[in-house]
């Protein structure tokens, strides 16, 4: 596809190496482009990278931990992510301890999760299994614009109607104990939106719908591991990494037919400066940004000693109580408050992968919700509500490395105030995200593309916002609707 006239020119440059950028770098690479990928940061990865956070021999994931659209995602699917990467995936992908030693295991399978429940164990599972059954259309339809048709409408009804039943006024309906419905508030709280709503038990009812079909994998060798193997792979087609670049203007960039941005719009807008139409100018200063998070990492002499033996058999665990309290706590960031008793997202990576700490040792990835632009420090918070459900676990802390909202921001621009999501992931934001259209990643600007988690689909580790902005450059720049070919073969 390249012009040999154009010797040494570039076809393409993106703009952030993290897992969307590299997706778009790897698509167009794969395509027979030459491409470039500056990165403001001294690694590629993004919200996917991993390094010693805390003392050496600790390998910390920076952001993302766990990673359950690495099976599910199409783009990861097309890139045989599973050919390049080793994965565990824990037998219990979540769990949520509750006081007294109890707590709600989401196990990866669902009968076995159905026994646990007790008395609510058939309703749970009348609610998870058509959607596990068909997880990857649940994956297909909400990795998609949300603007286009859906592939399988039988899915999306039900689908549907359990998000508007665990989005509403009707969410304890179907439960008699608390550990149920705990649960799903778990999930859905990921999305650090208001409880209840739709769009946050919509994104829950996903996430809990991957925990019991491919389960939640953890890379071994960290997230860094999903990166290095997109890098690698950019490479060996020709492409170019350049680190510790960040890039102030569009007009500093080498010329190119098409230019990916793996940034916000909040970015976008500054990058493009007065190249940017007054319409589009004015719908991206609209998009809205959710609440913060403060991250805090620790370094362990042993696991966390959770009350309940089977949580310490958890991928991830999410800390908060029952779902009215974590509903209480989310509630109160999203009117800008602290919480006392917060809802902490826990992962425990060491327990699957020995790679992360010396042995014998443990690394904890924990995050709490805070009110956007927070500088509190978490740490004591996070450990306090830890210690509740698993008395000493202060006493295993050798060593804590924590980041506010405002330092999350600072490490990363593409999360404004904290905001994980680049950008609220409600409902008004997954169909117009950014902006309402079929192709979203396109912006009016010749040959500029929009190549973030701020464009559809949204949040999390899965590259498709960079591979659709890719097909669409392929498409609009170079004249092309064919598929590259993703595989380790390729
Ligand atoms: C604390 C935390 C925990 C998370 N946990 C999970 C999880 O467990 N699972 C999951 O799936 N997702 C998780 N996420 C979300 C996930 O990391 C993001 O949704 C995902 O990384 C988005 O990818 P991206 O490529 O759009 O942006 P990013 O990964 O943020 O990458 C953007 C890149 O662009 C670079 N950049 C920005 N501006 C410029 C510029 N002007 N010049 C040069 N470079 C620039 C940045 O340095 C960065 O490397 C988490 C995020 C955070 C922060």
């Amino acid at each position: 596809m390249t012009d040999p006239s154009r010797a040494g020119e570039l076809d393409a440059v993106i703009v952030g190496a993290g897992p969307n950028g590299l997706a778009a770098a790897v698509t167009l690479a794969r395509a027979g482009l030459r491409v470039r990928v500056y990165e403001r940061a001294d690694q590629p990865g993004g919200g996917a990278a991993s390094r010693e956070l805390t003392i050496p021999g600790f390998l910390h994931d920076v952001c993302s931990a766990v990673h359950p659209l690495a099976f599910e995602s199409r783009f990861f699917r097309e890139f045989g992510l599973r050919r390049r990467v080793s994965f565990a995936v824990p037998e219990v992908s979540f769990a949520q301890p509750l006081d007294g030693g109890r707590a709600g295991i989401a196990y990866r399978d669902l009968e076995r999760t159905r026994d646990e429940l007790g008395v609510d164990g058939r309703a749970y599972e009348r609610l998870m299994r058509p959607l596990a059954d068909h997880a990857t259309e649940v994956a297909e339809f909400t990795g998609s614009s949300l603007v286009r048709v859906p592939p399988d409408p039988l899915t999306v009804i039900r689908f549907g109607l359990r998000a508007l039943e665990q989005g509403g006024p009707l969410w304890n309906a179907r439960f008699r104990e608390d550990a149920a419905p705990a649960m799903l508030t778990g999930v859905a709280a990921h999305t650090i939106l208001r409880q209840p709503s739709l769009a946050a038990s919509g994104a829950g009812l996903a996430l809990a719908t991957y925990a019991h079909a491919e389960g939640w994998p953890i890379p071994i060798g960290g997230s860094q591991a999903i990166v290095d193997a997109m890098v690698d792979d950019l490479r060996a087609h020709g492409g170019e990494v350049v680190l510790e670049h960040e890039v102030t203007s569009l007009r500093d960039l080498p010329p190119a037919r098409a230019t990916l941005l793996d940034v916000t719009p909040r970015a976008l807008l500054r990058l493009a400066g007065d190249r940017m139409p007054a319409r589009y100018r004015r719908a991206l200063e609209r998009f809205r940004y959710g609440g913060g998070v403060a991250k805090v990492d620790f370094a362990l002499s042993e696991p966390v000693p959770w009350t309940n033996a089977e949580v310490r058999r958890a991928g991830t665990v999410h800390v908060g109580g029952t779902r009215a309290e974590m509903a209480a706590a989310e509630n109160d960031v999203n009117r800008g408050r602290l919480p006392e008793r917060p809802y902490v997202l826990v992962a425990q990576p060491s327990l699957f992968d020995p790679q992360r700490a010396p042995a014998g040792m443990h690394t904890l990835w924990t995050y709490t919700h805070v009110p956007a632009g927070s500088d509190a420090d978490r740490a004591e918070a996070v450990i306090a509500q830890i210690e509740r459900f698993a008395p000493g676990f202060r006493d295993t802390i050798v060593a804590t490395s924590s980041r506010s909202a405002v330092e999350v921001e600072q490490h990363n621009p593409n999360y404004p105030g904290g905001d994980i999501g680049a950008g609220a992931p409600d409902l008004v934001q997954l169909v117009r995200r950014p902006v309402l259209s079929p192709d979203p990643w396109r912006t009016p600007i010749p040959g500029i593309y929009l190549a973030s988690a701020s464009a559809s689909p949204g949040p999390g580790v899965h590259g498709l916002v960079g591979w659709f902005a890719a097909l669409s450059a392929l498409r609009h720049e170079f004249g092309t609707g064919a598929l590259p070919d993703l595989s380790p073969r390729g």
